[in-house]
């Protein structure tokens, strides 16, 4: 079976029209890659449409504030994306004079570019034959070729690479690469795919074995770690006091309620004994306003939140390093995480 042409043909027939479809430059094509990594297009169209509209080009983005972008990407998560996507666009305007390198070492140097980033700039932008392999192509080519070795593995990266090479189509990698792809996005889905109607059900392995549900398989991944947060929410009806999550954590760069991370959950009466609350208020004794708790889910760590409102006399100085006031109107103008946005929302309508 030639592999390769029964897939363009299905895609020139079957492709969603995607507004990165329609380009060749590389700017857009990586733009595109970094928001769907962990999204889905529905979801990730409209940050697309927001950054190329206030960043139509890579200079732009270079250019911009460091909150600025983070602003614009809140809400899609994996911050680390955002943080590297920027670092990545400064290296290539001080490293290339703000040419997006044409070759794929050099395109896999940048910040946060992996292999599977690398290969489908190379291939979309440039025609290198580079093959991607995401997690659609993993699926498909797991069931086609019924291979059982765990996709998240050492070995199923090298197995799976290497397949994906011999079959892609040297001539077009570009439209092979978007075909394999959109081929497991919209009809060799993770449930439910169209076997009846489908282009390689006379080849497909996994069909005729009856595996199809089985594969890809994938090794189940570490319970997540659950942490405690402890946010202080600290207002006098005008003002509150932020601070930046610096370090190598969750949520770097952002902005957050003062925060006090524990080994278990604590309540109230607890806080009050603290030190940490003392440092924060001196001798004020802290009036309790309401309080608001969240589970969220991280991919590797479950986060049991609790916001407490403190309640402060007006004019209260805040002493503590490096949290700073600003007032409650400019609240929604930082960028903060899902989680805290949550209670922002929640206190705010
Ligand atoms: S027959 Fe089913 S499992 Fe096999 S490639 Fe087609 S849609 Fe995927």
């Amino acid at each position: 079976m030639n592999f390769s042409r029964k897939l363009i043909t299905w895609y020139e027939v079957n492709k969603r029209e995607l507004p990165w479809r329609e380009t060749n430059d590389p700017y857009k094509i990586w733009l595109s890659e970094v928001i769907l990594q962990q999204t889905r297009v529905e979801q990730g169209m409209p940050y697309y449409l927001k950054f190329i509209e206030k960043y139509p080009t890579l200079k732009k983005l270079a250019a911009a504030p460091d909150d600025e972008v983070m602003k614009l990407w809140q809400g899609l998560g994996y911050y680390s994306r955002a943080r590297n996507m920027l670092a990545a666009a400064r290296e290539v305007v001080t490293n290339h004079g703000g040419k997006f390198p044409n070759e794929f070492e050099e395109i896999k140097k940048l910040k946060g570019i992996g292999p599977y980033t690398a290969a489908a700039i190379a291939s979309l932008a440039f025609g290198l034959a580079y093959a991607v392999v995401d997690g659609n192509v993993y699926r498909v080519l797991a069931r086609i070729y019924s291979i059982d070795t765990p996709i998240n593995s050492t070995e199923g990266a090298t197995v799976f690479a290497k397949l994906a090479t011999e079959l892609l189509d040297a001539k077009n990698p570009g439209t092979h690469n978007q075909a394999v792809m959109e081929f497991g996005a919209t009809h060799c889905k993770p449930a439910q795919p169209l076997c009846p109607d489908c282009i390689f059900n006379r080849h497909c392995v996994a069909l005729q074995k009856g595996l199809v549900t089985q594969l890809p398989v994938k090794t189940p991944n570490a319970k997540p770690r659950t942490r405690h947060f402890n946010y202080f929410y600290l207002t006098d009806n005008k003002r509150t006091w932020l601070q930046q999550r610096t370090g190598k954590d969750v949520w770097q760069g952002l902005y957050e309620f003062p925060l006090l991370e524990s080994e278990t959950k604590l309540d109230w009466a607890t806080l009050l004994q603290h030190d940490f609350i003392k440092t924060l208020l001196g001798k004020l004794k802290p009036v309790l306003g309401q309080q608001i708790s969240f589970t969220h889910l991280l991919s590797h760590q479950k986060i049991e939140a609790t916001f407490f409102e403190i309640l402060l006399p007006k004019g209260f100085v805040l002493k503590k390093f490096p949290t700073f006031e600003t007032s409650l109107t400019k609240l929604k103008s930082y960028p903060v995480s899902r989680l805290t946005d949550k209670f922002i929302e929640s206190i705010q309508h």
